[in-house]
């Protein structure tokens, strides 16, 4: 039996691609359907992450005119993250199988059936990979790439070149639902779920329509809360930072006493504002990285929902209408 897909899909600020997006997606189902890798019951879920244009009024016509399209409000934007979590969460134990890919398609929609075909051959999880990121700016290419680099180093357990498209089954979804913090690092929780897994290589094509969401700010912001939400490591460089400070500064003190007692101390000033300078510059990193981490904490404490649903539409059957908790 071909099983049953969901596919969620994220959308934030995206009218100008929208409908052309629907059009590609409801052809792809259609072809998957005719072909018989998935059941007629399979659905394309679109999130509106608080979006400001008329992405929504988009989604709730489509919904209307098609029952194979779903909708869901969020009551604001929520981020790219947790609007995926808002699709996958709401509609637990209803599919077989959830694939989740960008509203834009810059993901190659051909790689979902190659994904599907992986499920049916027994595997829970099924990553899509970029082949090459040749239609990405080369400034894109070389942070992404370094990103993923500098990930593996700290110990993040991320596939390279793999973003948020990927397969994900019922059971996988299940348990990735126990995964309860507020600062939700899809990509890197995956794989430490386990199960069978596989991977899918797809070329990245470039956006049609709209602009990227992601500015090299948002980038920024979302590769170090990906490493502060898993790793430790950069604590524990501050910690080898702090003791070789502390090994430098013994040597300078013990010069600076030595010259005292050689009765050769008049040397001053440099010798005395630029250790402090030094100092107190490394150890304000040291106390600021901390601080990162206790405010990581201190979201995880307050336990708020990851996402707030106003509305969905296009589904009046059953579903999950948690809050992301
Ligand atoms: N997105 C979202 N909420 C946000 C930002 C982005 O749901 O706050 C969606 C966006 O609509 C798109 C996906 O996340 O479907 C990826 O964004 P984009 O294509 O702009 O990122 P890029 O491909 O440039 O990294
Ligand atoms: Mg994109």
């Amino acid at each position: 039996m071909s099983p049953k897909l969901l596919l969620v899909v994220p959308c934030y600020n995206e009218q100008e691609i929208l409908h052309q997006t629907n059009q590609k997606l409801n052809l792809y189902f259609d072809q998957l359907l005719e072909q018989n890798k998935i059941d007629s019951e399979s659905k394309i879920c679109y999130i509106n992450d608080g979006s400001k244009d008329v992405t929504w009024t988009i989604i709730d016509e489509i919904t209307k005119s098609n029952s194979r399209v779903l909708g869901i409000k969020l009551a604001k934007n929520f981020g790219h993250q947790n609007a995926v979590l808002a699709g996958l969460f709401s509609f637990i134990d209803q599919y077989d199988c959830y694939v989740s890919i960008d509203a834009d398609l810059q993901d190659d929609i051909n790689a979902i059936g190659e994904m599907v075909a992986k499920y049916s051959e027994g595997n829970s999880v099924v990553y899509g990979v970029r082949e090459d990121r040749s239609s990405d700016t080369f400034f894109k290419k070389f942070t992404a790439e370094l990103f993923y680099k500098i990930m593996d180093k700290l110990g993040v357990p991320v596939v390279f070149n793999h973003a948020d498209f990927r397969l994900i089954d019922n059971k996988v979804l299940k348990e990735f639902a126990n995964f309860k913090e507020y600062n939700m690092f899809i990509r890197g929780i995956i794989p430490t779920i386990g199960f069978p897994s596989d991977k899918v290589y797809y070329k990245r094509l470039e956006r049609e329509a709209g602009e990227s969401k992601y500015p090299f700010s948002k980038m920024l912001a979302f590769a170090w809360k990906g490493i502060t939400s898993f790793s430790t490591v950069p604590m524990r460089m501050v910690l080898w930072f702090g003791i070789i400070n502390f090994i430098i500064s013994v040597i300078i003190g013990l010069f600076v006493l030595s010259s005292k007692l050689r009765g050769v101390a008049v040397s001053g000033w440099t010798s005395i504002v630029l250790p402090m300078a030094f100092f107190s510059g490394s150890n304000m990193i040291a106390i600021g990285l901390i601080g990162e981490y206790i405010g990581k904490i201190y979201e995880e404490v307050k336990g708020r929902p990851r996402y707030i649903i106003e509305k969905i539409s296009g589904d009046d059957a059953h579903q999950n209408r948690n809050s992301g908790r």
